[in-house]
């Protein structure tokens, strides 16, 4: 069904960009708001506080395009004038940021909806084997939302997003969408080929995995572009 013509990463064949570009599961965002903001993440001088700033934005827009399919349930509403028909967002729906660059992303999803759940999944990404580990868990026994978008700025070997997906599933969330900035192919067939049901929103779809497991051209770290804790250009400005 793939086909495998990219550069191996370890070893391991990767599927080219057009070998996953067209599945119907993938929507990248065509909005030039959002290639404008991505355009500022990838640079990397962008310093960190310019950096959050821009995730936010672009977090917004991809909120109103994941978002565009949920059930709107008509309602009444009083204006100053008269009665009028209105909509309202139906769904119980919640946010599961991927500690720790996820959090990046949360602040755009409350900007459009101020008392959204926000429900903590803490993974790491062992160096080493590139596996994801799962350090914290916050959800509450029993699922109490219908739909729950998973935030992960960067798909990249799919291993996270598909981790936290099977907990979601197994705690009754009947409804999941990834949420993301960039996405690898790797990264997109594994997620595919796991949850054929979740939908995934990204701003940009980038050429490959390196041996290091970060897309290319890609953005480098997320959470360390984020917080200010790696060794990039823009980290040596103090003062921003
Ligand atoms: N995580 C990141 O932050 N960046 C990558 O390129 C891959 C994984």
């Amino acid at each position: 069904m793939f086909m495998h013509a990219g550069k191996p990463m370890r070893g391991v064949a990767q599927p080219t960009r057009e070998a996953v570009a067209g599945l119907p599961q993938l929507r990248i965002s065509r909005h030039p708001i959002v290639a404008h903001k991505l355009t500022i993440l990838r640079d990397m001088t962008t310093p960190s506080a310019a950096f959050r700033h821009a995730l936010t934005d672009l977090t917004v827009c991809l909120a109103y395009e994941a978002l565009a399919e949920m059930v709107a349930t008509p309602t009444r509403v009083r204006t100053p004038l008269e009665e009028t028909d209105g909509t309202i967002l139906g769904e119980r729906f919640a946010i599961v940021p991927i500690l720790r660059a996820g959090l990046g992303m949360v602040d755009g999803f409350l900007t459009l909806f101020p008392s959204l759940q926000v429900w903590h999944l803490g993974l790491y990404r062992d160096e080493t084997s590139l596996q994801p580990v799962t350090y914290y868990n916050r959800l509450p026994r029993l699922a109490t939302v219908d739909t729950c978008f998973v935030l992960d700025p960067m798909l990249a070997t799919g291993g996270s997003a598909v981790q936290t997906i099977a907990i979601l599933k197994e705690w009754g969330a009947r409804s999941i969408s990834y949420v993301g900035v960039i996405a690898a192919p790797y990264g997109v067939e594994r997620l595919a080929k796991a949850h054929p049901d979740v939908s995934m929103y990204v701003g940009a779809l980038d050429r490959e995995l390196n041996e290091d497991g970060y897309i290319v051209p890609g953005l480098g770290d997320a959470g360390d572009r984020l917080y200010h804790t790696g060794n990039d250009l823009s980290n040596s400005e103090n003062a921003e």
